[in-house]
Formats: C-alpha cells, structure tokens, sequence
C-alpha cells in the first residue's frame, strides 16, 4: 500500500505524492482529477483518471501498465494518459507486450501531445502541454481553469438584449484562464520558465534534485536543476507557492531545506515547500478490489 505518499494543501489545493529522483515521482491532485507521472502507481492514485506523463524514464512512468490494469479490475473507466507524442507508440507497444504476457488486452487512452495541445479534463478545466529541457522526449503540463467573462462593453446589457446579440452571433463573452498548477517534470532551466502558465500558475511544482555545490556538471550533464538554479529562477517566478520535488538520494529533505533557504529572499523561502517534507499518509487499508485482482491472477 502506499503508505509512503505525502500530502500538502497549496493554494487550495490538495496534492498526494512522493518524489525522489531515479527511485519514484509522481504528484496527484485528486480534485483536479490529474496526476503527474505515475511512479509505481500506488494505490492513491488509481481513481485518479488523467495521468500526464512527462517523459519516459522509469521512475517516473514504470507504474503506466499497472494503473491501466488495476483500473480495469475495479470497472473504472480506462485509463487517459497524456503522453509526449513521441511516446504514444512505444506505451502501446508496452501494452501490447503485457498482452502478450496476461493473454488479454488492458484498455487505455493514450493521447499524443505536443507543446500548445490542449485536452479537456472536465468543463471549464484544460491540460496544456509545454515543451521542457530533460534531453529526451518531454513535455510539462498546466492544468488550467477557464472561466467565460462578460466583455466589459457588455456589462450594462439586460438580459434580453445579451441574449439577442448571442443569435446575431457577437462574441459577448471572453476566456479567463487561471492557470491552477504547473509541472514542470524533469528539466534543466529553459523557455518554458518565461511561460504565463508557467510563471503564474498559483501553484508551481519544479524538481530540484541536486544541492551539493559539487554537483552543478552532474545536474547539466542529466538536465536537471541544482538549488543554485532555482534559487535564481524563483525571483522572478510569481507562483502562490513552489512545491520542490525529485531530490537526490544523497541529500536529506531537511539538508535540502536548510542548503535552499539559504540562498533565497525570507519571501521566496516563504514560498517554496518540499513535496517530500510532509506528513505521511497512514497506511489505507487496502481497497476492496486488490482482493478481486488477487482471485483473478
Ligand atoms: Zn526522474
Ligand atoms: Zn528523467
């Protein structure tokens, strides 16, 4: 069971995950119905029914097939991943490998993104992919609320009088768009730091994975970030809050911290949380369907 998760509450909004880097990331934020990468697919989020994956590698993408299936047993709806486009053949290559292991065929939704593509998660809330720097096929994704506005020109019309525009086919409405969370996945520093989306999302998750000053050519090499970075990227950043994820094994959270901290404003360390210093859920019991898939295989 994934007693390891750890929650937040940022901006309002919740957020289960775990993250640290090569071992396992994945961030859900359950009322959005969204989860960015899948780690292992702990049990958390498997009634989540968006995954947007933002590359290959396997920490972040090794639980895909099993998400799909563990759905499957519980007659969830299949599965919709969001995947770089480059992706989309190999992750049905994968489902057809364990088609070939089970002897039947795990249903799925895989969408192809590219940077710019959008896909609707409910009404009145989009995914947008945007393009990041991880030296393989990978993309970022914002989850954002769009609200439809009266035009201001508008605002003194009756009811009727709007109503009769609308059939004459004037625009009386506009699109708002609150970008609620922007992932970034794994990443070095690029474009995608001078996006709107990117820079006002209320709540920006950004992995921060190496700390020691040593470590600056290991973070270019992989094309990550090192706290040396992010401490120069967040000043101009204008999230509520940074959620940190994807630290490296060789550094503890409260290391972590304490080396960041150091090298931000009182406002900026005010700002940022590390996803992995958090409470940890208690254990859940396992659901009822684990039982199922047991008698089943
Ligand atoms: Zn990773
Ligand atoms: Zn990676």
């Amino acid at each position: 069971m994934a007693e390891h998760l750890v929650e937040h509450t940022l901006a309002g909004i919740r957020l289960v995950g775990y993250s640290l880097a090569g071992e396992e990331s994945v961030v859900a934020a359950p009322e959005l119905n969204v989860c960015f990468d899948v780690g292992k697919a702990p049990s958390e989020i498997l009634s989540v029914d968006h995954v947007l994956l933002s590359h290959g590698h396997m920490d972040h993408a090794a639980g895909l097939a099993y998400y799909l299936s563990q759905r499957n047993f519980v007659g969830n709806a299949p599965g919709c991943v969001l995947a770089p486009a480059a992706l989309e053949q190999p992750i049905r290559n994968l489902l057809r490998v364990w088609c070939e292991l089970e002897g039947h065929m795990t249903p799925a939704v895989v969408v192809p993104m590219r940077p710019g593509d959008e896909h609707a998660v409910r009404k009145g809330l989009v995914v947008r992919a945007f393009a990041v720097n991880h030296g393989v096929p990978a993309l970022g994704y914002a989850v954002i609320d769009v609200r439809h506005k009266l035009r201001p020109e508008f605002i003194d019309k009756s009811g009727p009088e709007l109503v009769a525009l609308k059939k004459q086919g004037v625009e009386i409405q506009y699109a708002l768009e609150v970008p609620l969370i922007a992932y970034c996945g794994d990443t070095a520093e690029g474009a995608y730091l001078e996006l709107d989306m990117v820079r006002r999302a209320k709540v920006l998750i950004l992995e921060c994975t190496f700390f020691d000053p040593e470590h600056v050519k290991r973070a270019r090499a992989g094309y990550h970030l090192h706290a040396r970075d992010v401490a120069r990227i967040l000043p101009r950043m204008e999230n509520e809050r940074v959620l940190l994820t994807h630290v490296t094994r060789r550094t503890s959270v409260r290391e972590a911290k304490a080396t960041l901290t150091k090298m931000l404003s009182p406002a900026d360390a005010e700002r940022i949380q590390f996803l992995m210093d958090g409470k940890r859920r208690r254990a859940a019991p396992p659901p009822a369907f684990i039982k199922d898939a047991a008698d089943r295989e």
